[in-house]
């Protein structure tokens, strides 16, 4: 049996293993490089690497952790966790078998967005989810805010703060109170309610977006707010107390209700839901394996 498995290679599950690696800890890294942020081109905000394309920070960080001999890496999903004795084992896709003393899921989260023709052309190329990724691209640009959740009025504000030429729009949802609708309009923000039909534009970059009722709106970019839903369906068989997004919800150092499973990243809605935030979520997870692990030692 060895120490970890860890199920998601996104910065979250690769700063555990570093850190486990480090301590000579035998470690599973299970991930199936479907990461949340592979529709962008470039990732911001992460200090030595604002502006990296996703694909080279990973490249990166691989390179880092595999270099410490106890880190195997194992390039194919997992679809089943179960508990055993003195631990738990993962089943992956092509049917072998990892068991571990501690498991840590770092799985990430998947986003669902409302039906509309063209978003996923766009989405990660000019539209995107959060103005710390990517506001200052698009500071002073005509950009929309579309979001059917009440935390538009907050987002409005704050994308205001990049751009004035804004057009905030509920997708045919009342969630701005008239008094939330009067703040945004004093600061000559158009507020729309009607529902949008489709994105328009070329390679990947917006120009029109549709309204239901005919009307068209010329915009260049903007922020589009998904629901989120934890990436656990490979789950099932534990019982674990779950956060307000289905996710795995834990202790300051990652420890779930669960004896042995721990949790980083996204997955344990860590917010906000940034590389470096789920880069150090991830090590500080990978410390708690290694003190638990140390303590049982010794028991
Ligand atoms: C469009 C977009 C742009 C973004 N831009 C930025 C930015 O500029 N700067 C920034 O800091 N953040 C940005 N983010 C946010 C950033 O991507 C997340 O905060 C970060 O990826 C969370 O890391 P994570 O390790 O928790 O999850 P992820 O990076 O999503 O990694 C999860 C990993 O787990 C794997 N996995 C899932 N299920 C399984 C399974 N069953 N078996 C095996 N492997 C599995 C996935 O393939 C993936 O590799 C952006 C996000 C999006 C969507």
């Amino acid at each position: 049996m060895i120490d970890c498995a860890i199920v998601g290679g996104g910065p979250a599950g690769l700063g555990a293993a570093l850190v486990l690696g480090r301590a000579g800890r035998s470690v599973a890294l299970i991930d199936d490089n479907r990461p949340r942020n592979g529709v962008t081109r470039s990732s911001h905000g992460f200090l030595t690497r604002d502006g990296v394309r996703p694909d080279e920070f990973r490249r990166i960080a691989y390179e880092e952790v595999l270099k410490y001999p106890s880190v195997e890496h194992w390039q194919e999903a997992a679809v089943d966790i179960y508990k055993q004795e003195g631990g738990f084992g993962v089943i992956t896709q092509t049917g072998e078998q990892v068991q571990a003393k501690k498991l840590i899921i770092a799985a990430g989260l998947k986003e669902i967005f409302p039906e509309i023709k063209g978003l996923q052309d766009f989405y990660g190329k000019s539209l995107f989810n959060c103005p710390y990724c990517d506001g200052w691209e698009w500071r002073d640009q005509p950009i929309f805010l579309l979001s059917e959740d009440p935390s538009i009025f907050h987002m409005a504000k704050l994308l205001y703060h990049w751009s004035q030429d804004l057009i905030v729009c509920t997708n045919g949802k009342s969630v701005l109170s008239t008094e939330n609708q009067k703040v945004l309009e004093s600061k000559n923000i158009r507020i729309i309610e009607t529902p949008v039909v489709a994105f328009e534009g070329q390679n990947g970059m917006l120009e029109q977006v549709i309204l239901e009722d005919g009307r068209r709106i010329e915009r260049s970019g903007g922020f589009v707010i998904p629901k989120w839903e934890a990436k656990v369906d490979f789950l099932k068989q534990l019982e674990y107390a779950q956060t307000e997004f289905g996710g795995i919800a834990t202790d300051a150092m990652g420890r779930s209700t669960v004896a042995g499973l721990y949790a980083a990243g996204d997955t344990a809605y860590v917010r906000p839901s940034q590389l470096i935030y789920a880069a150090a979520d991830g090590h500080k997870v990978g410390i708690a394996v290694n003190t638990d692990l140390t303590e049982e030692a010794f028991a």
